[in-house]
């Protein structure tokens, strides 16, 4: 036995599967978990483990997959870990992200070295050992009570087997007091009867058995409260007792979930059968915000002009900033989500962003949608309409101010032109030679010099902030003494000076962008500055306010 201690006491271990499908919520259930610990005073972390064979989230498409999030030590994880850390209000680092491809690569690189030698490299026990090894080092690293492990995918994929596998083995190897399997399924209900189907999850239930996991709770997944019938049907099928089921069904905000679960007796029930100490929640900030977030006296409606605009997963972090500024400012944050193409294709479309209190131009890559992009952005600062630009936004902000306020028509990034007469955007000078796409650009959190009497200064209140980045081109020095001149100011640069990370134009009502995303970093009830001054902005607008009241 690898019995892990925190103080006096054993680190407990919680691994949740999922069945019938994926994307029912199987993140926020386990954030919504850790939540109901953390309330309760014990010290949580999440890891989330990805079945693909991918190293990381970073090379894979964001209109698929959706976004990449970035941890402050340059990780680009699923999105799951963006959810866990606004949760849980706590950072990640990117070993908290498991994949196939990572502990592929660690066994064969260990087999190429000869740490193996003379045996035959299996799956049983060399990788499912690797997996043990991941989830107890990041328990080790992160002195916590408990260790929260959500298994992507749905049990009975064949890339997850290896995982249940290893989650089986800690059971024996960690004891039965010391860990804890969640299944949550999806429970269907009939449109024609209005009936809960409880098969599907009897099934997945029964396959997770198969591999020799018997869950000790099930969440059913449901739009409704599921009735007593079906609660009856699932702890029998499931071999658990009724008070083990809980229902995360259908509500306003993912926020609330973790207080339905509890007001279920949810927390209660895995305490006590982790033989965690009994301890009241206290729940008073969480309430605070979603009261807050159920509750808004103002509407503020924001056009989002994306790449990705047909899945909103691609933006689920900018989403969230945009909200989290939202309850700052009393206010309910609509987001209509726009094909830059569509300004392209018929620019008299630009009309319709008037019905609009903000535009926001996101993250992007390639050239897809970029002179629509640029449209809307021009649009936003001829019509003193308040402007948010993140990373692939603020660049094109560069280009458009380039174009058509210092003459230069044919600005453009790199990226999206390699022949441009003016390159304001052009490539890192250190990715210049990067032939490797994974785990390349430049990641995570950097520091950033913020200058004094800017609107970044008031918003941030500092003159030195940590901002996470995920990029690999940046503004052109050559050109930064004809865009000043034309009066766009760079009012946060990296510590040598050489790397412009905010722009804001001073005579505009709000015009404001920044090389890195700020999104990463929000958290409900903290919202991160500049999605909270925009909205801000959104908003003193819409009430007839003739400057910004921060
Ligand atoms: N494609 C741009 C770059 O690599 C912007 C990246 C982004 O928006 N995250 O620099």
């Amino acid at each position: 036995m690898v019995l892990l201690l925190r103080g006096n006491a054993m680190v407990k271990f919680i691994f949740v599967t999922g069945g019938v499908l994926s994307s029912v919520g199987k993140g926020i259930a386990t954030s919504s978990i850790g939540k109901m610990l953390q309330t309760r005073g014990f010290k949580v972390t999440v890891i989330k483990i990805d079945p693909y064979v991918n190293v990381d989230a970073g090379t894979m498409n964001p209109y698929i997959h959706g976004e990449v999030y970035v941890t402050d030590d340059g990780g680009e994880t699923d999105l799951d870990l963006g959810g866990y850390e606004r949760f849980l209000n706590i950072n990640l680092p990117k070993e908290n992200n498991i994949t196939t491809g990572q502990i592929y690569q660690a066994v064969i690189g260990k087999e190429r070295k000869g740490d193996f030698l003379g045996r035959c490299v299996q799956i049983v026990p060399h990788i499912t050992d690797e997996i043990k090894h991941r989830i107890r080092l990041v328990a080790k690293q992160s002195e916590v009570d408990v260790v929260l492990t959500e298994c992507g995918g749905t049990v009975g994929d064949i890339e997850g087997l290896p995982f249940l596998e290893a989650i089986r083995q800690m059971r024996l190897e960690e004891g039965f007091e010391n860990t804890l399997y969640v299944h949550i399924a999806l429970v269907p209900i009939l449109d024609v009867t209005g009936e809960m189907k409880t098969k599907p999850l009897q099934h997945s239930v029964n396959e997770l058995r198969r591999i020799g996991i018997q869950p000790d709770t099930i969440v059913a997944r449901s739009r409704k409260m599921i009735d007593s019938e079906a609660l009856r049907k699932i702890a029998l099928f499931g071999t658990i007792p009724e008070t083990a089921v809980f229902c995360s069904y259908n509500v306003p905000s993912i926020y609330q979930v973790p207080l339905i679960l509890d007001e279920q007796g949810m927390g209660k029930y895995i305490c006590k059968r982790l033989d965690l100490p009994e301890r009241k929640p206290d729940w008073s900030g969480w309430k605070q915000f979603v009261d807050s977030l159920l509750n808004p006296r103002f509407e503020v409606k924001i056009a989002l002009i994306g790449k990705y605009a047909g899945l909103v997963d691609s933006y689920v972090s900018m989403n969230e900033a945009l909200r989290h500024g939202g309850v700052a400012c009393q206010s309910q944050v609509l987001i209509e989500y726009f094909e830059a193409e569509i300004f392209e294709r018929n620019p008299s479309k630009l009309e319709l962003l008037k019905k609009y209190d903000g535009i926001f131009v996101p993250y992007g890559f390639g050239p897809r949608g970029t002179e629509g992009k640029i449209k809307a952005i021009r649009f936003a600062r001829e019509n003193s309409v308040p402007f948010l630009g993140i990373c692939y936004g603020f660049q094109m902000a560069v280009a458009e101010f380039a174009r058509n306020v210092c003459g230069l028509e044919q600005a453009n990034s790199t990226e999206v032109n390699p022949d441009t007469p003016n390159p304001v955007i052009d490539l890192m000078p250190e990715q210049k030679g990067v032939k490797h796409k994974g785990a390349t650009m430049r990641l995570g959190a950097h520091k950033i010099v913020v200058k004094k009497g800017t609107l970044a200064h008031k918003l941030y209140g500092a003159e030195e902030i940590y901002e996470r980045h995920r990029h690999r081109w940046e503004v052109n020095p050559d050109y930064l003494d004809i865009l000043r001149k034309h009066g766009l100011v760079f009012s946060g640069k990296s510590p040598d000076g050489r790397r412009m990370e905010i722009l804001e134009l001073p005579d505009k009502f709000f015009f404001f962008a920044s090389q890195f995303h700020g999104e990463f970093k929000s958290r409900p009830g903290s919202p991160d500055p500049e999605y909270y001054g925009f909205i801000k902005a959104c908003l003193d607008k819409k009430l007839g306010k003739s400057k910004l009241d921060f």
